[in-house]
């Protein structure tokens, strides 16, 4: 049993307008083998946590922990995030001319595990990944991202959760621009990946349309830089009905 954990957790960037505090404590708590949606409107923070949770140098903690089974890691670098179990699906997945995506794989997954995986199986692997999600096994070979489109980028997201198999998932709007088919393939490797049981995941969602396919066991609603509301997975049939508007105006009236 592994344990997320973040405590009132703020954080700023720096604007041409000067500092700007994004969140503004954030708790949330994430065991292995719970999905989390956190659902709420653009601008809310939703990205600005899931990067600062995987150690993006822009965003600044001001106050608050993130800890991964009480080890502090908010004083790790990236790279010791993930070798602690944290991955992170961004919204929007760079472009890395120059490096293939079986070359990308290859590396992240040697950098994880301590070790190259045993090439035999790894080619294998790679091409099974690939095939669940029916990406054409030709993208192996093409620069990681570059000239993919939306639905390929977030395709190829699902292929590295899968070969790096973490502990706990972040998942920034992996449904945002996916048609009907891609964004069932995309929700079928989420279910995949949690299918394992003792994964823990947590679904940053614009739209509720995603919840018809992976259905989480908490939903938290984010206004303004915090979590306004939680509750089960009802809790976002009430937003799909209902909006964000009464946590927005809530939010303004409180500031
Ligand atoms: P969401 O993902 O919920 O749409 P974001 O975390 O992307 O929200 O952004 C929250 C707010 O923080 C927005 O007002 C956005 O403009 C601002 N913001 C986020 N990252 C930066 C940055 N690197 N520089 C300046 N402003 C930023
Ligand atoms: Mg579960
Ligand atoms: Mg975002």
């Amino acid at each position: 049993m592994s344990t997320l954990e973040i405590r009132d957790l703020h954080v700023t960037v720096e604007t041409e307008s000067g500092t700007k505090e994004i969140l503004r404590g954030v708790d949330l708590t994430i065991r292995s083998g719970e999905t989390h949606a956190i659902m709420g409107p653009n601008g809310s923070g939703k990205s600005t946590l899931a990067y600062s949770i995987a150690g993006h140098p822009k965003y600044t903690i001001t106050q608050g922990s993130v800890t991964l089974d009480g080890q502090d890691l908010l004083s790790m670098t990236v790279d010791q995030r993930a070798r602690a179990g944290l991955f992170l699906a961004m919204q929007y997945p760079v472009e890395v001319p120059g490096v293939s995506v079986a070359n990308f794989l290859r590396t992240a997954k040697t950098a994880i595990d301590g070790q190259a995986p045993k090439l035999r199986t790894w080619v294998k692997d790679v091409n099974a990944a690939m095939a669940r999600v029916q990406m054409d096994p030709e993208f192996a070979q093409r620069s990681v991202n570059e000239g993919f489109s939306g639905g390929e980028k977030k395709r190829h997201e699902i292929v590295q959760l899968e070969l790096l198999n973490p502990q706990f998932a972040i998942l920034d709007e992996t449904d945002s621009g996916l048609d009907i088919d891609a964004l069932r393939v995309v929700s079928e490797g989420v279910n995949r990946f949690t299918d394992q049981g003792d994964r823990g995941v947590l679904l940053i969602t614009h739209y509720t349309r995603i919840l018809r396919y992976i259905k989480p066991d908490f939903v938290h609603v984010f206004v303004a830089g915090r979590v306004a509301e939680e509750g089960g997975a009802e809790l976002a049939e009430r937003l799909e009905a209902e909006g964000y508007d009464r946590y927005v105006r809530a939010a303004r009236e409180a500031a």
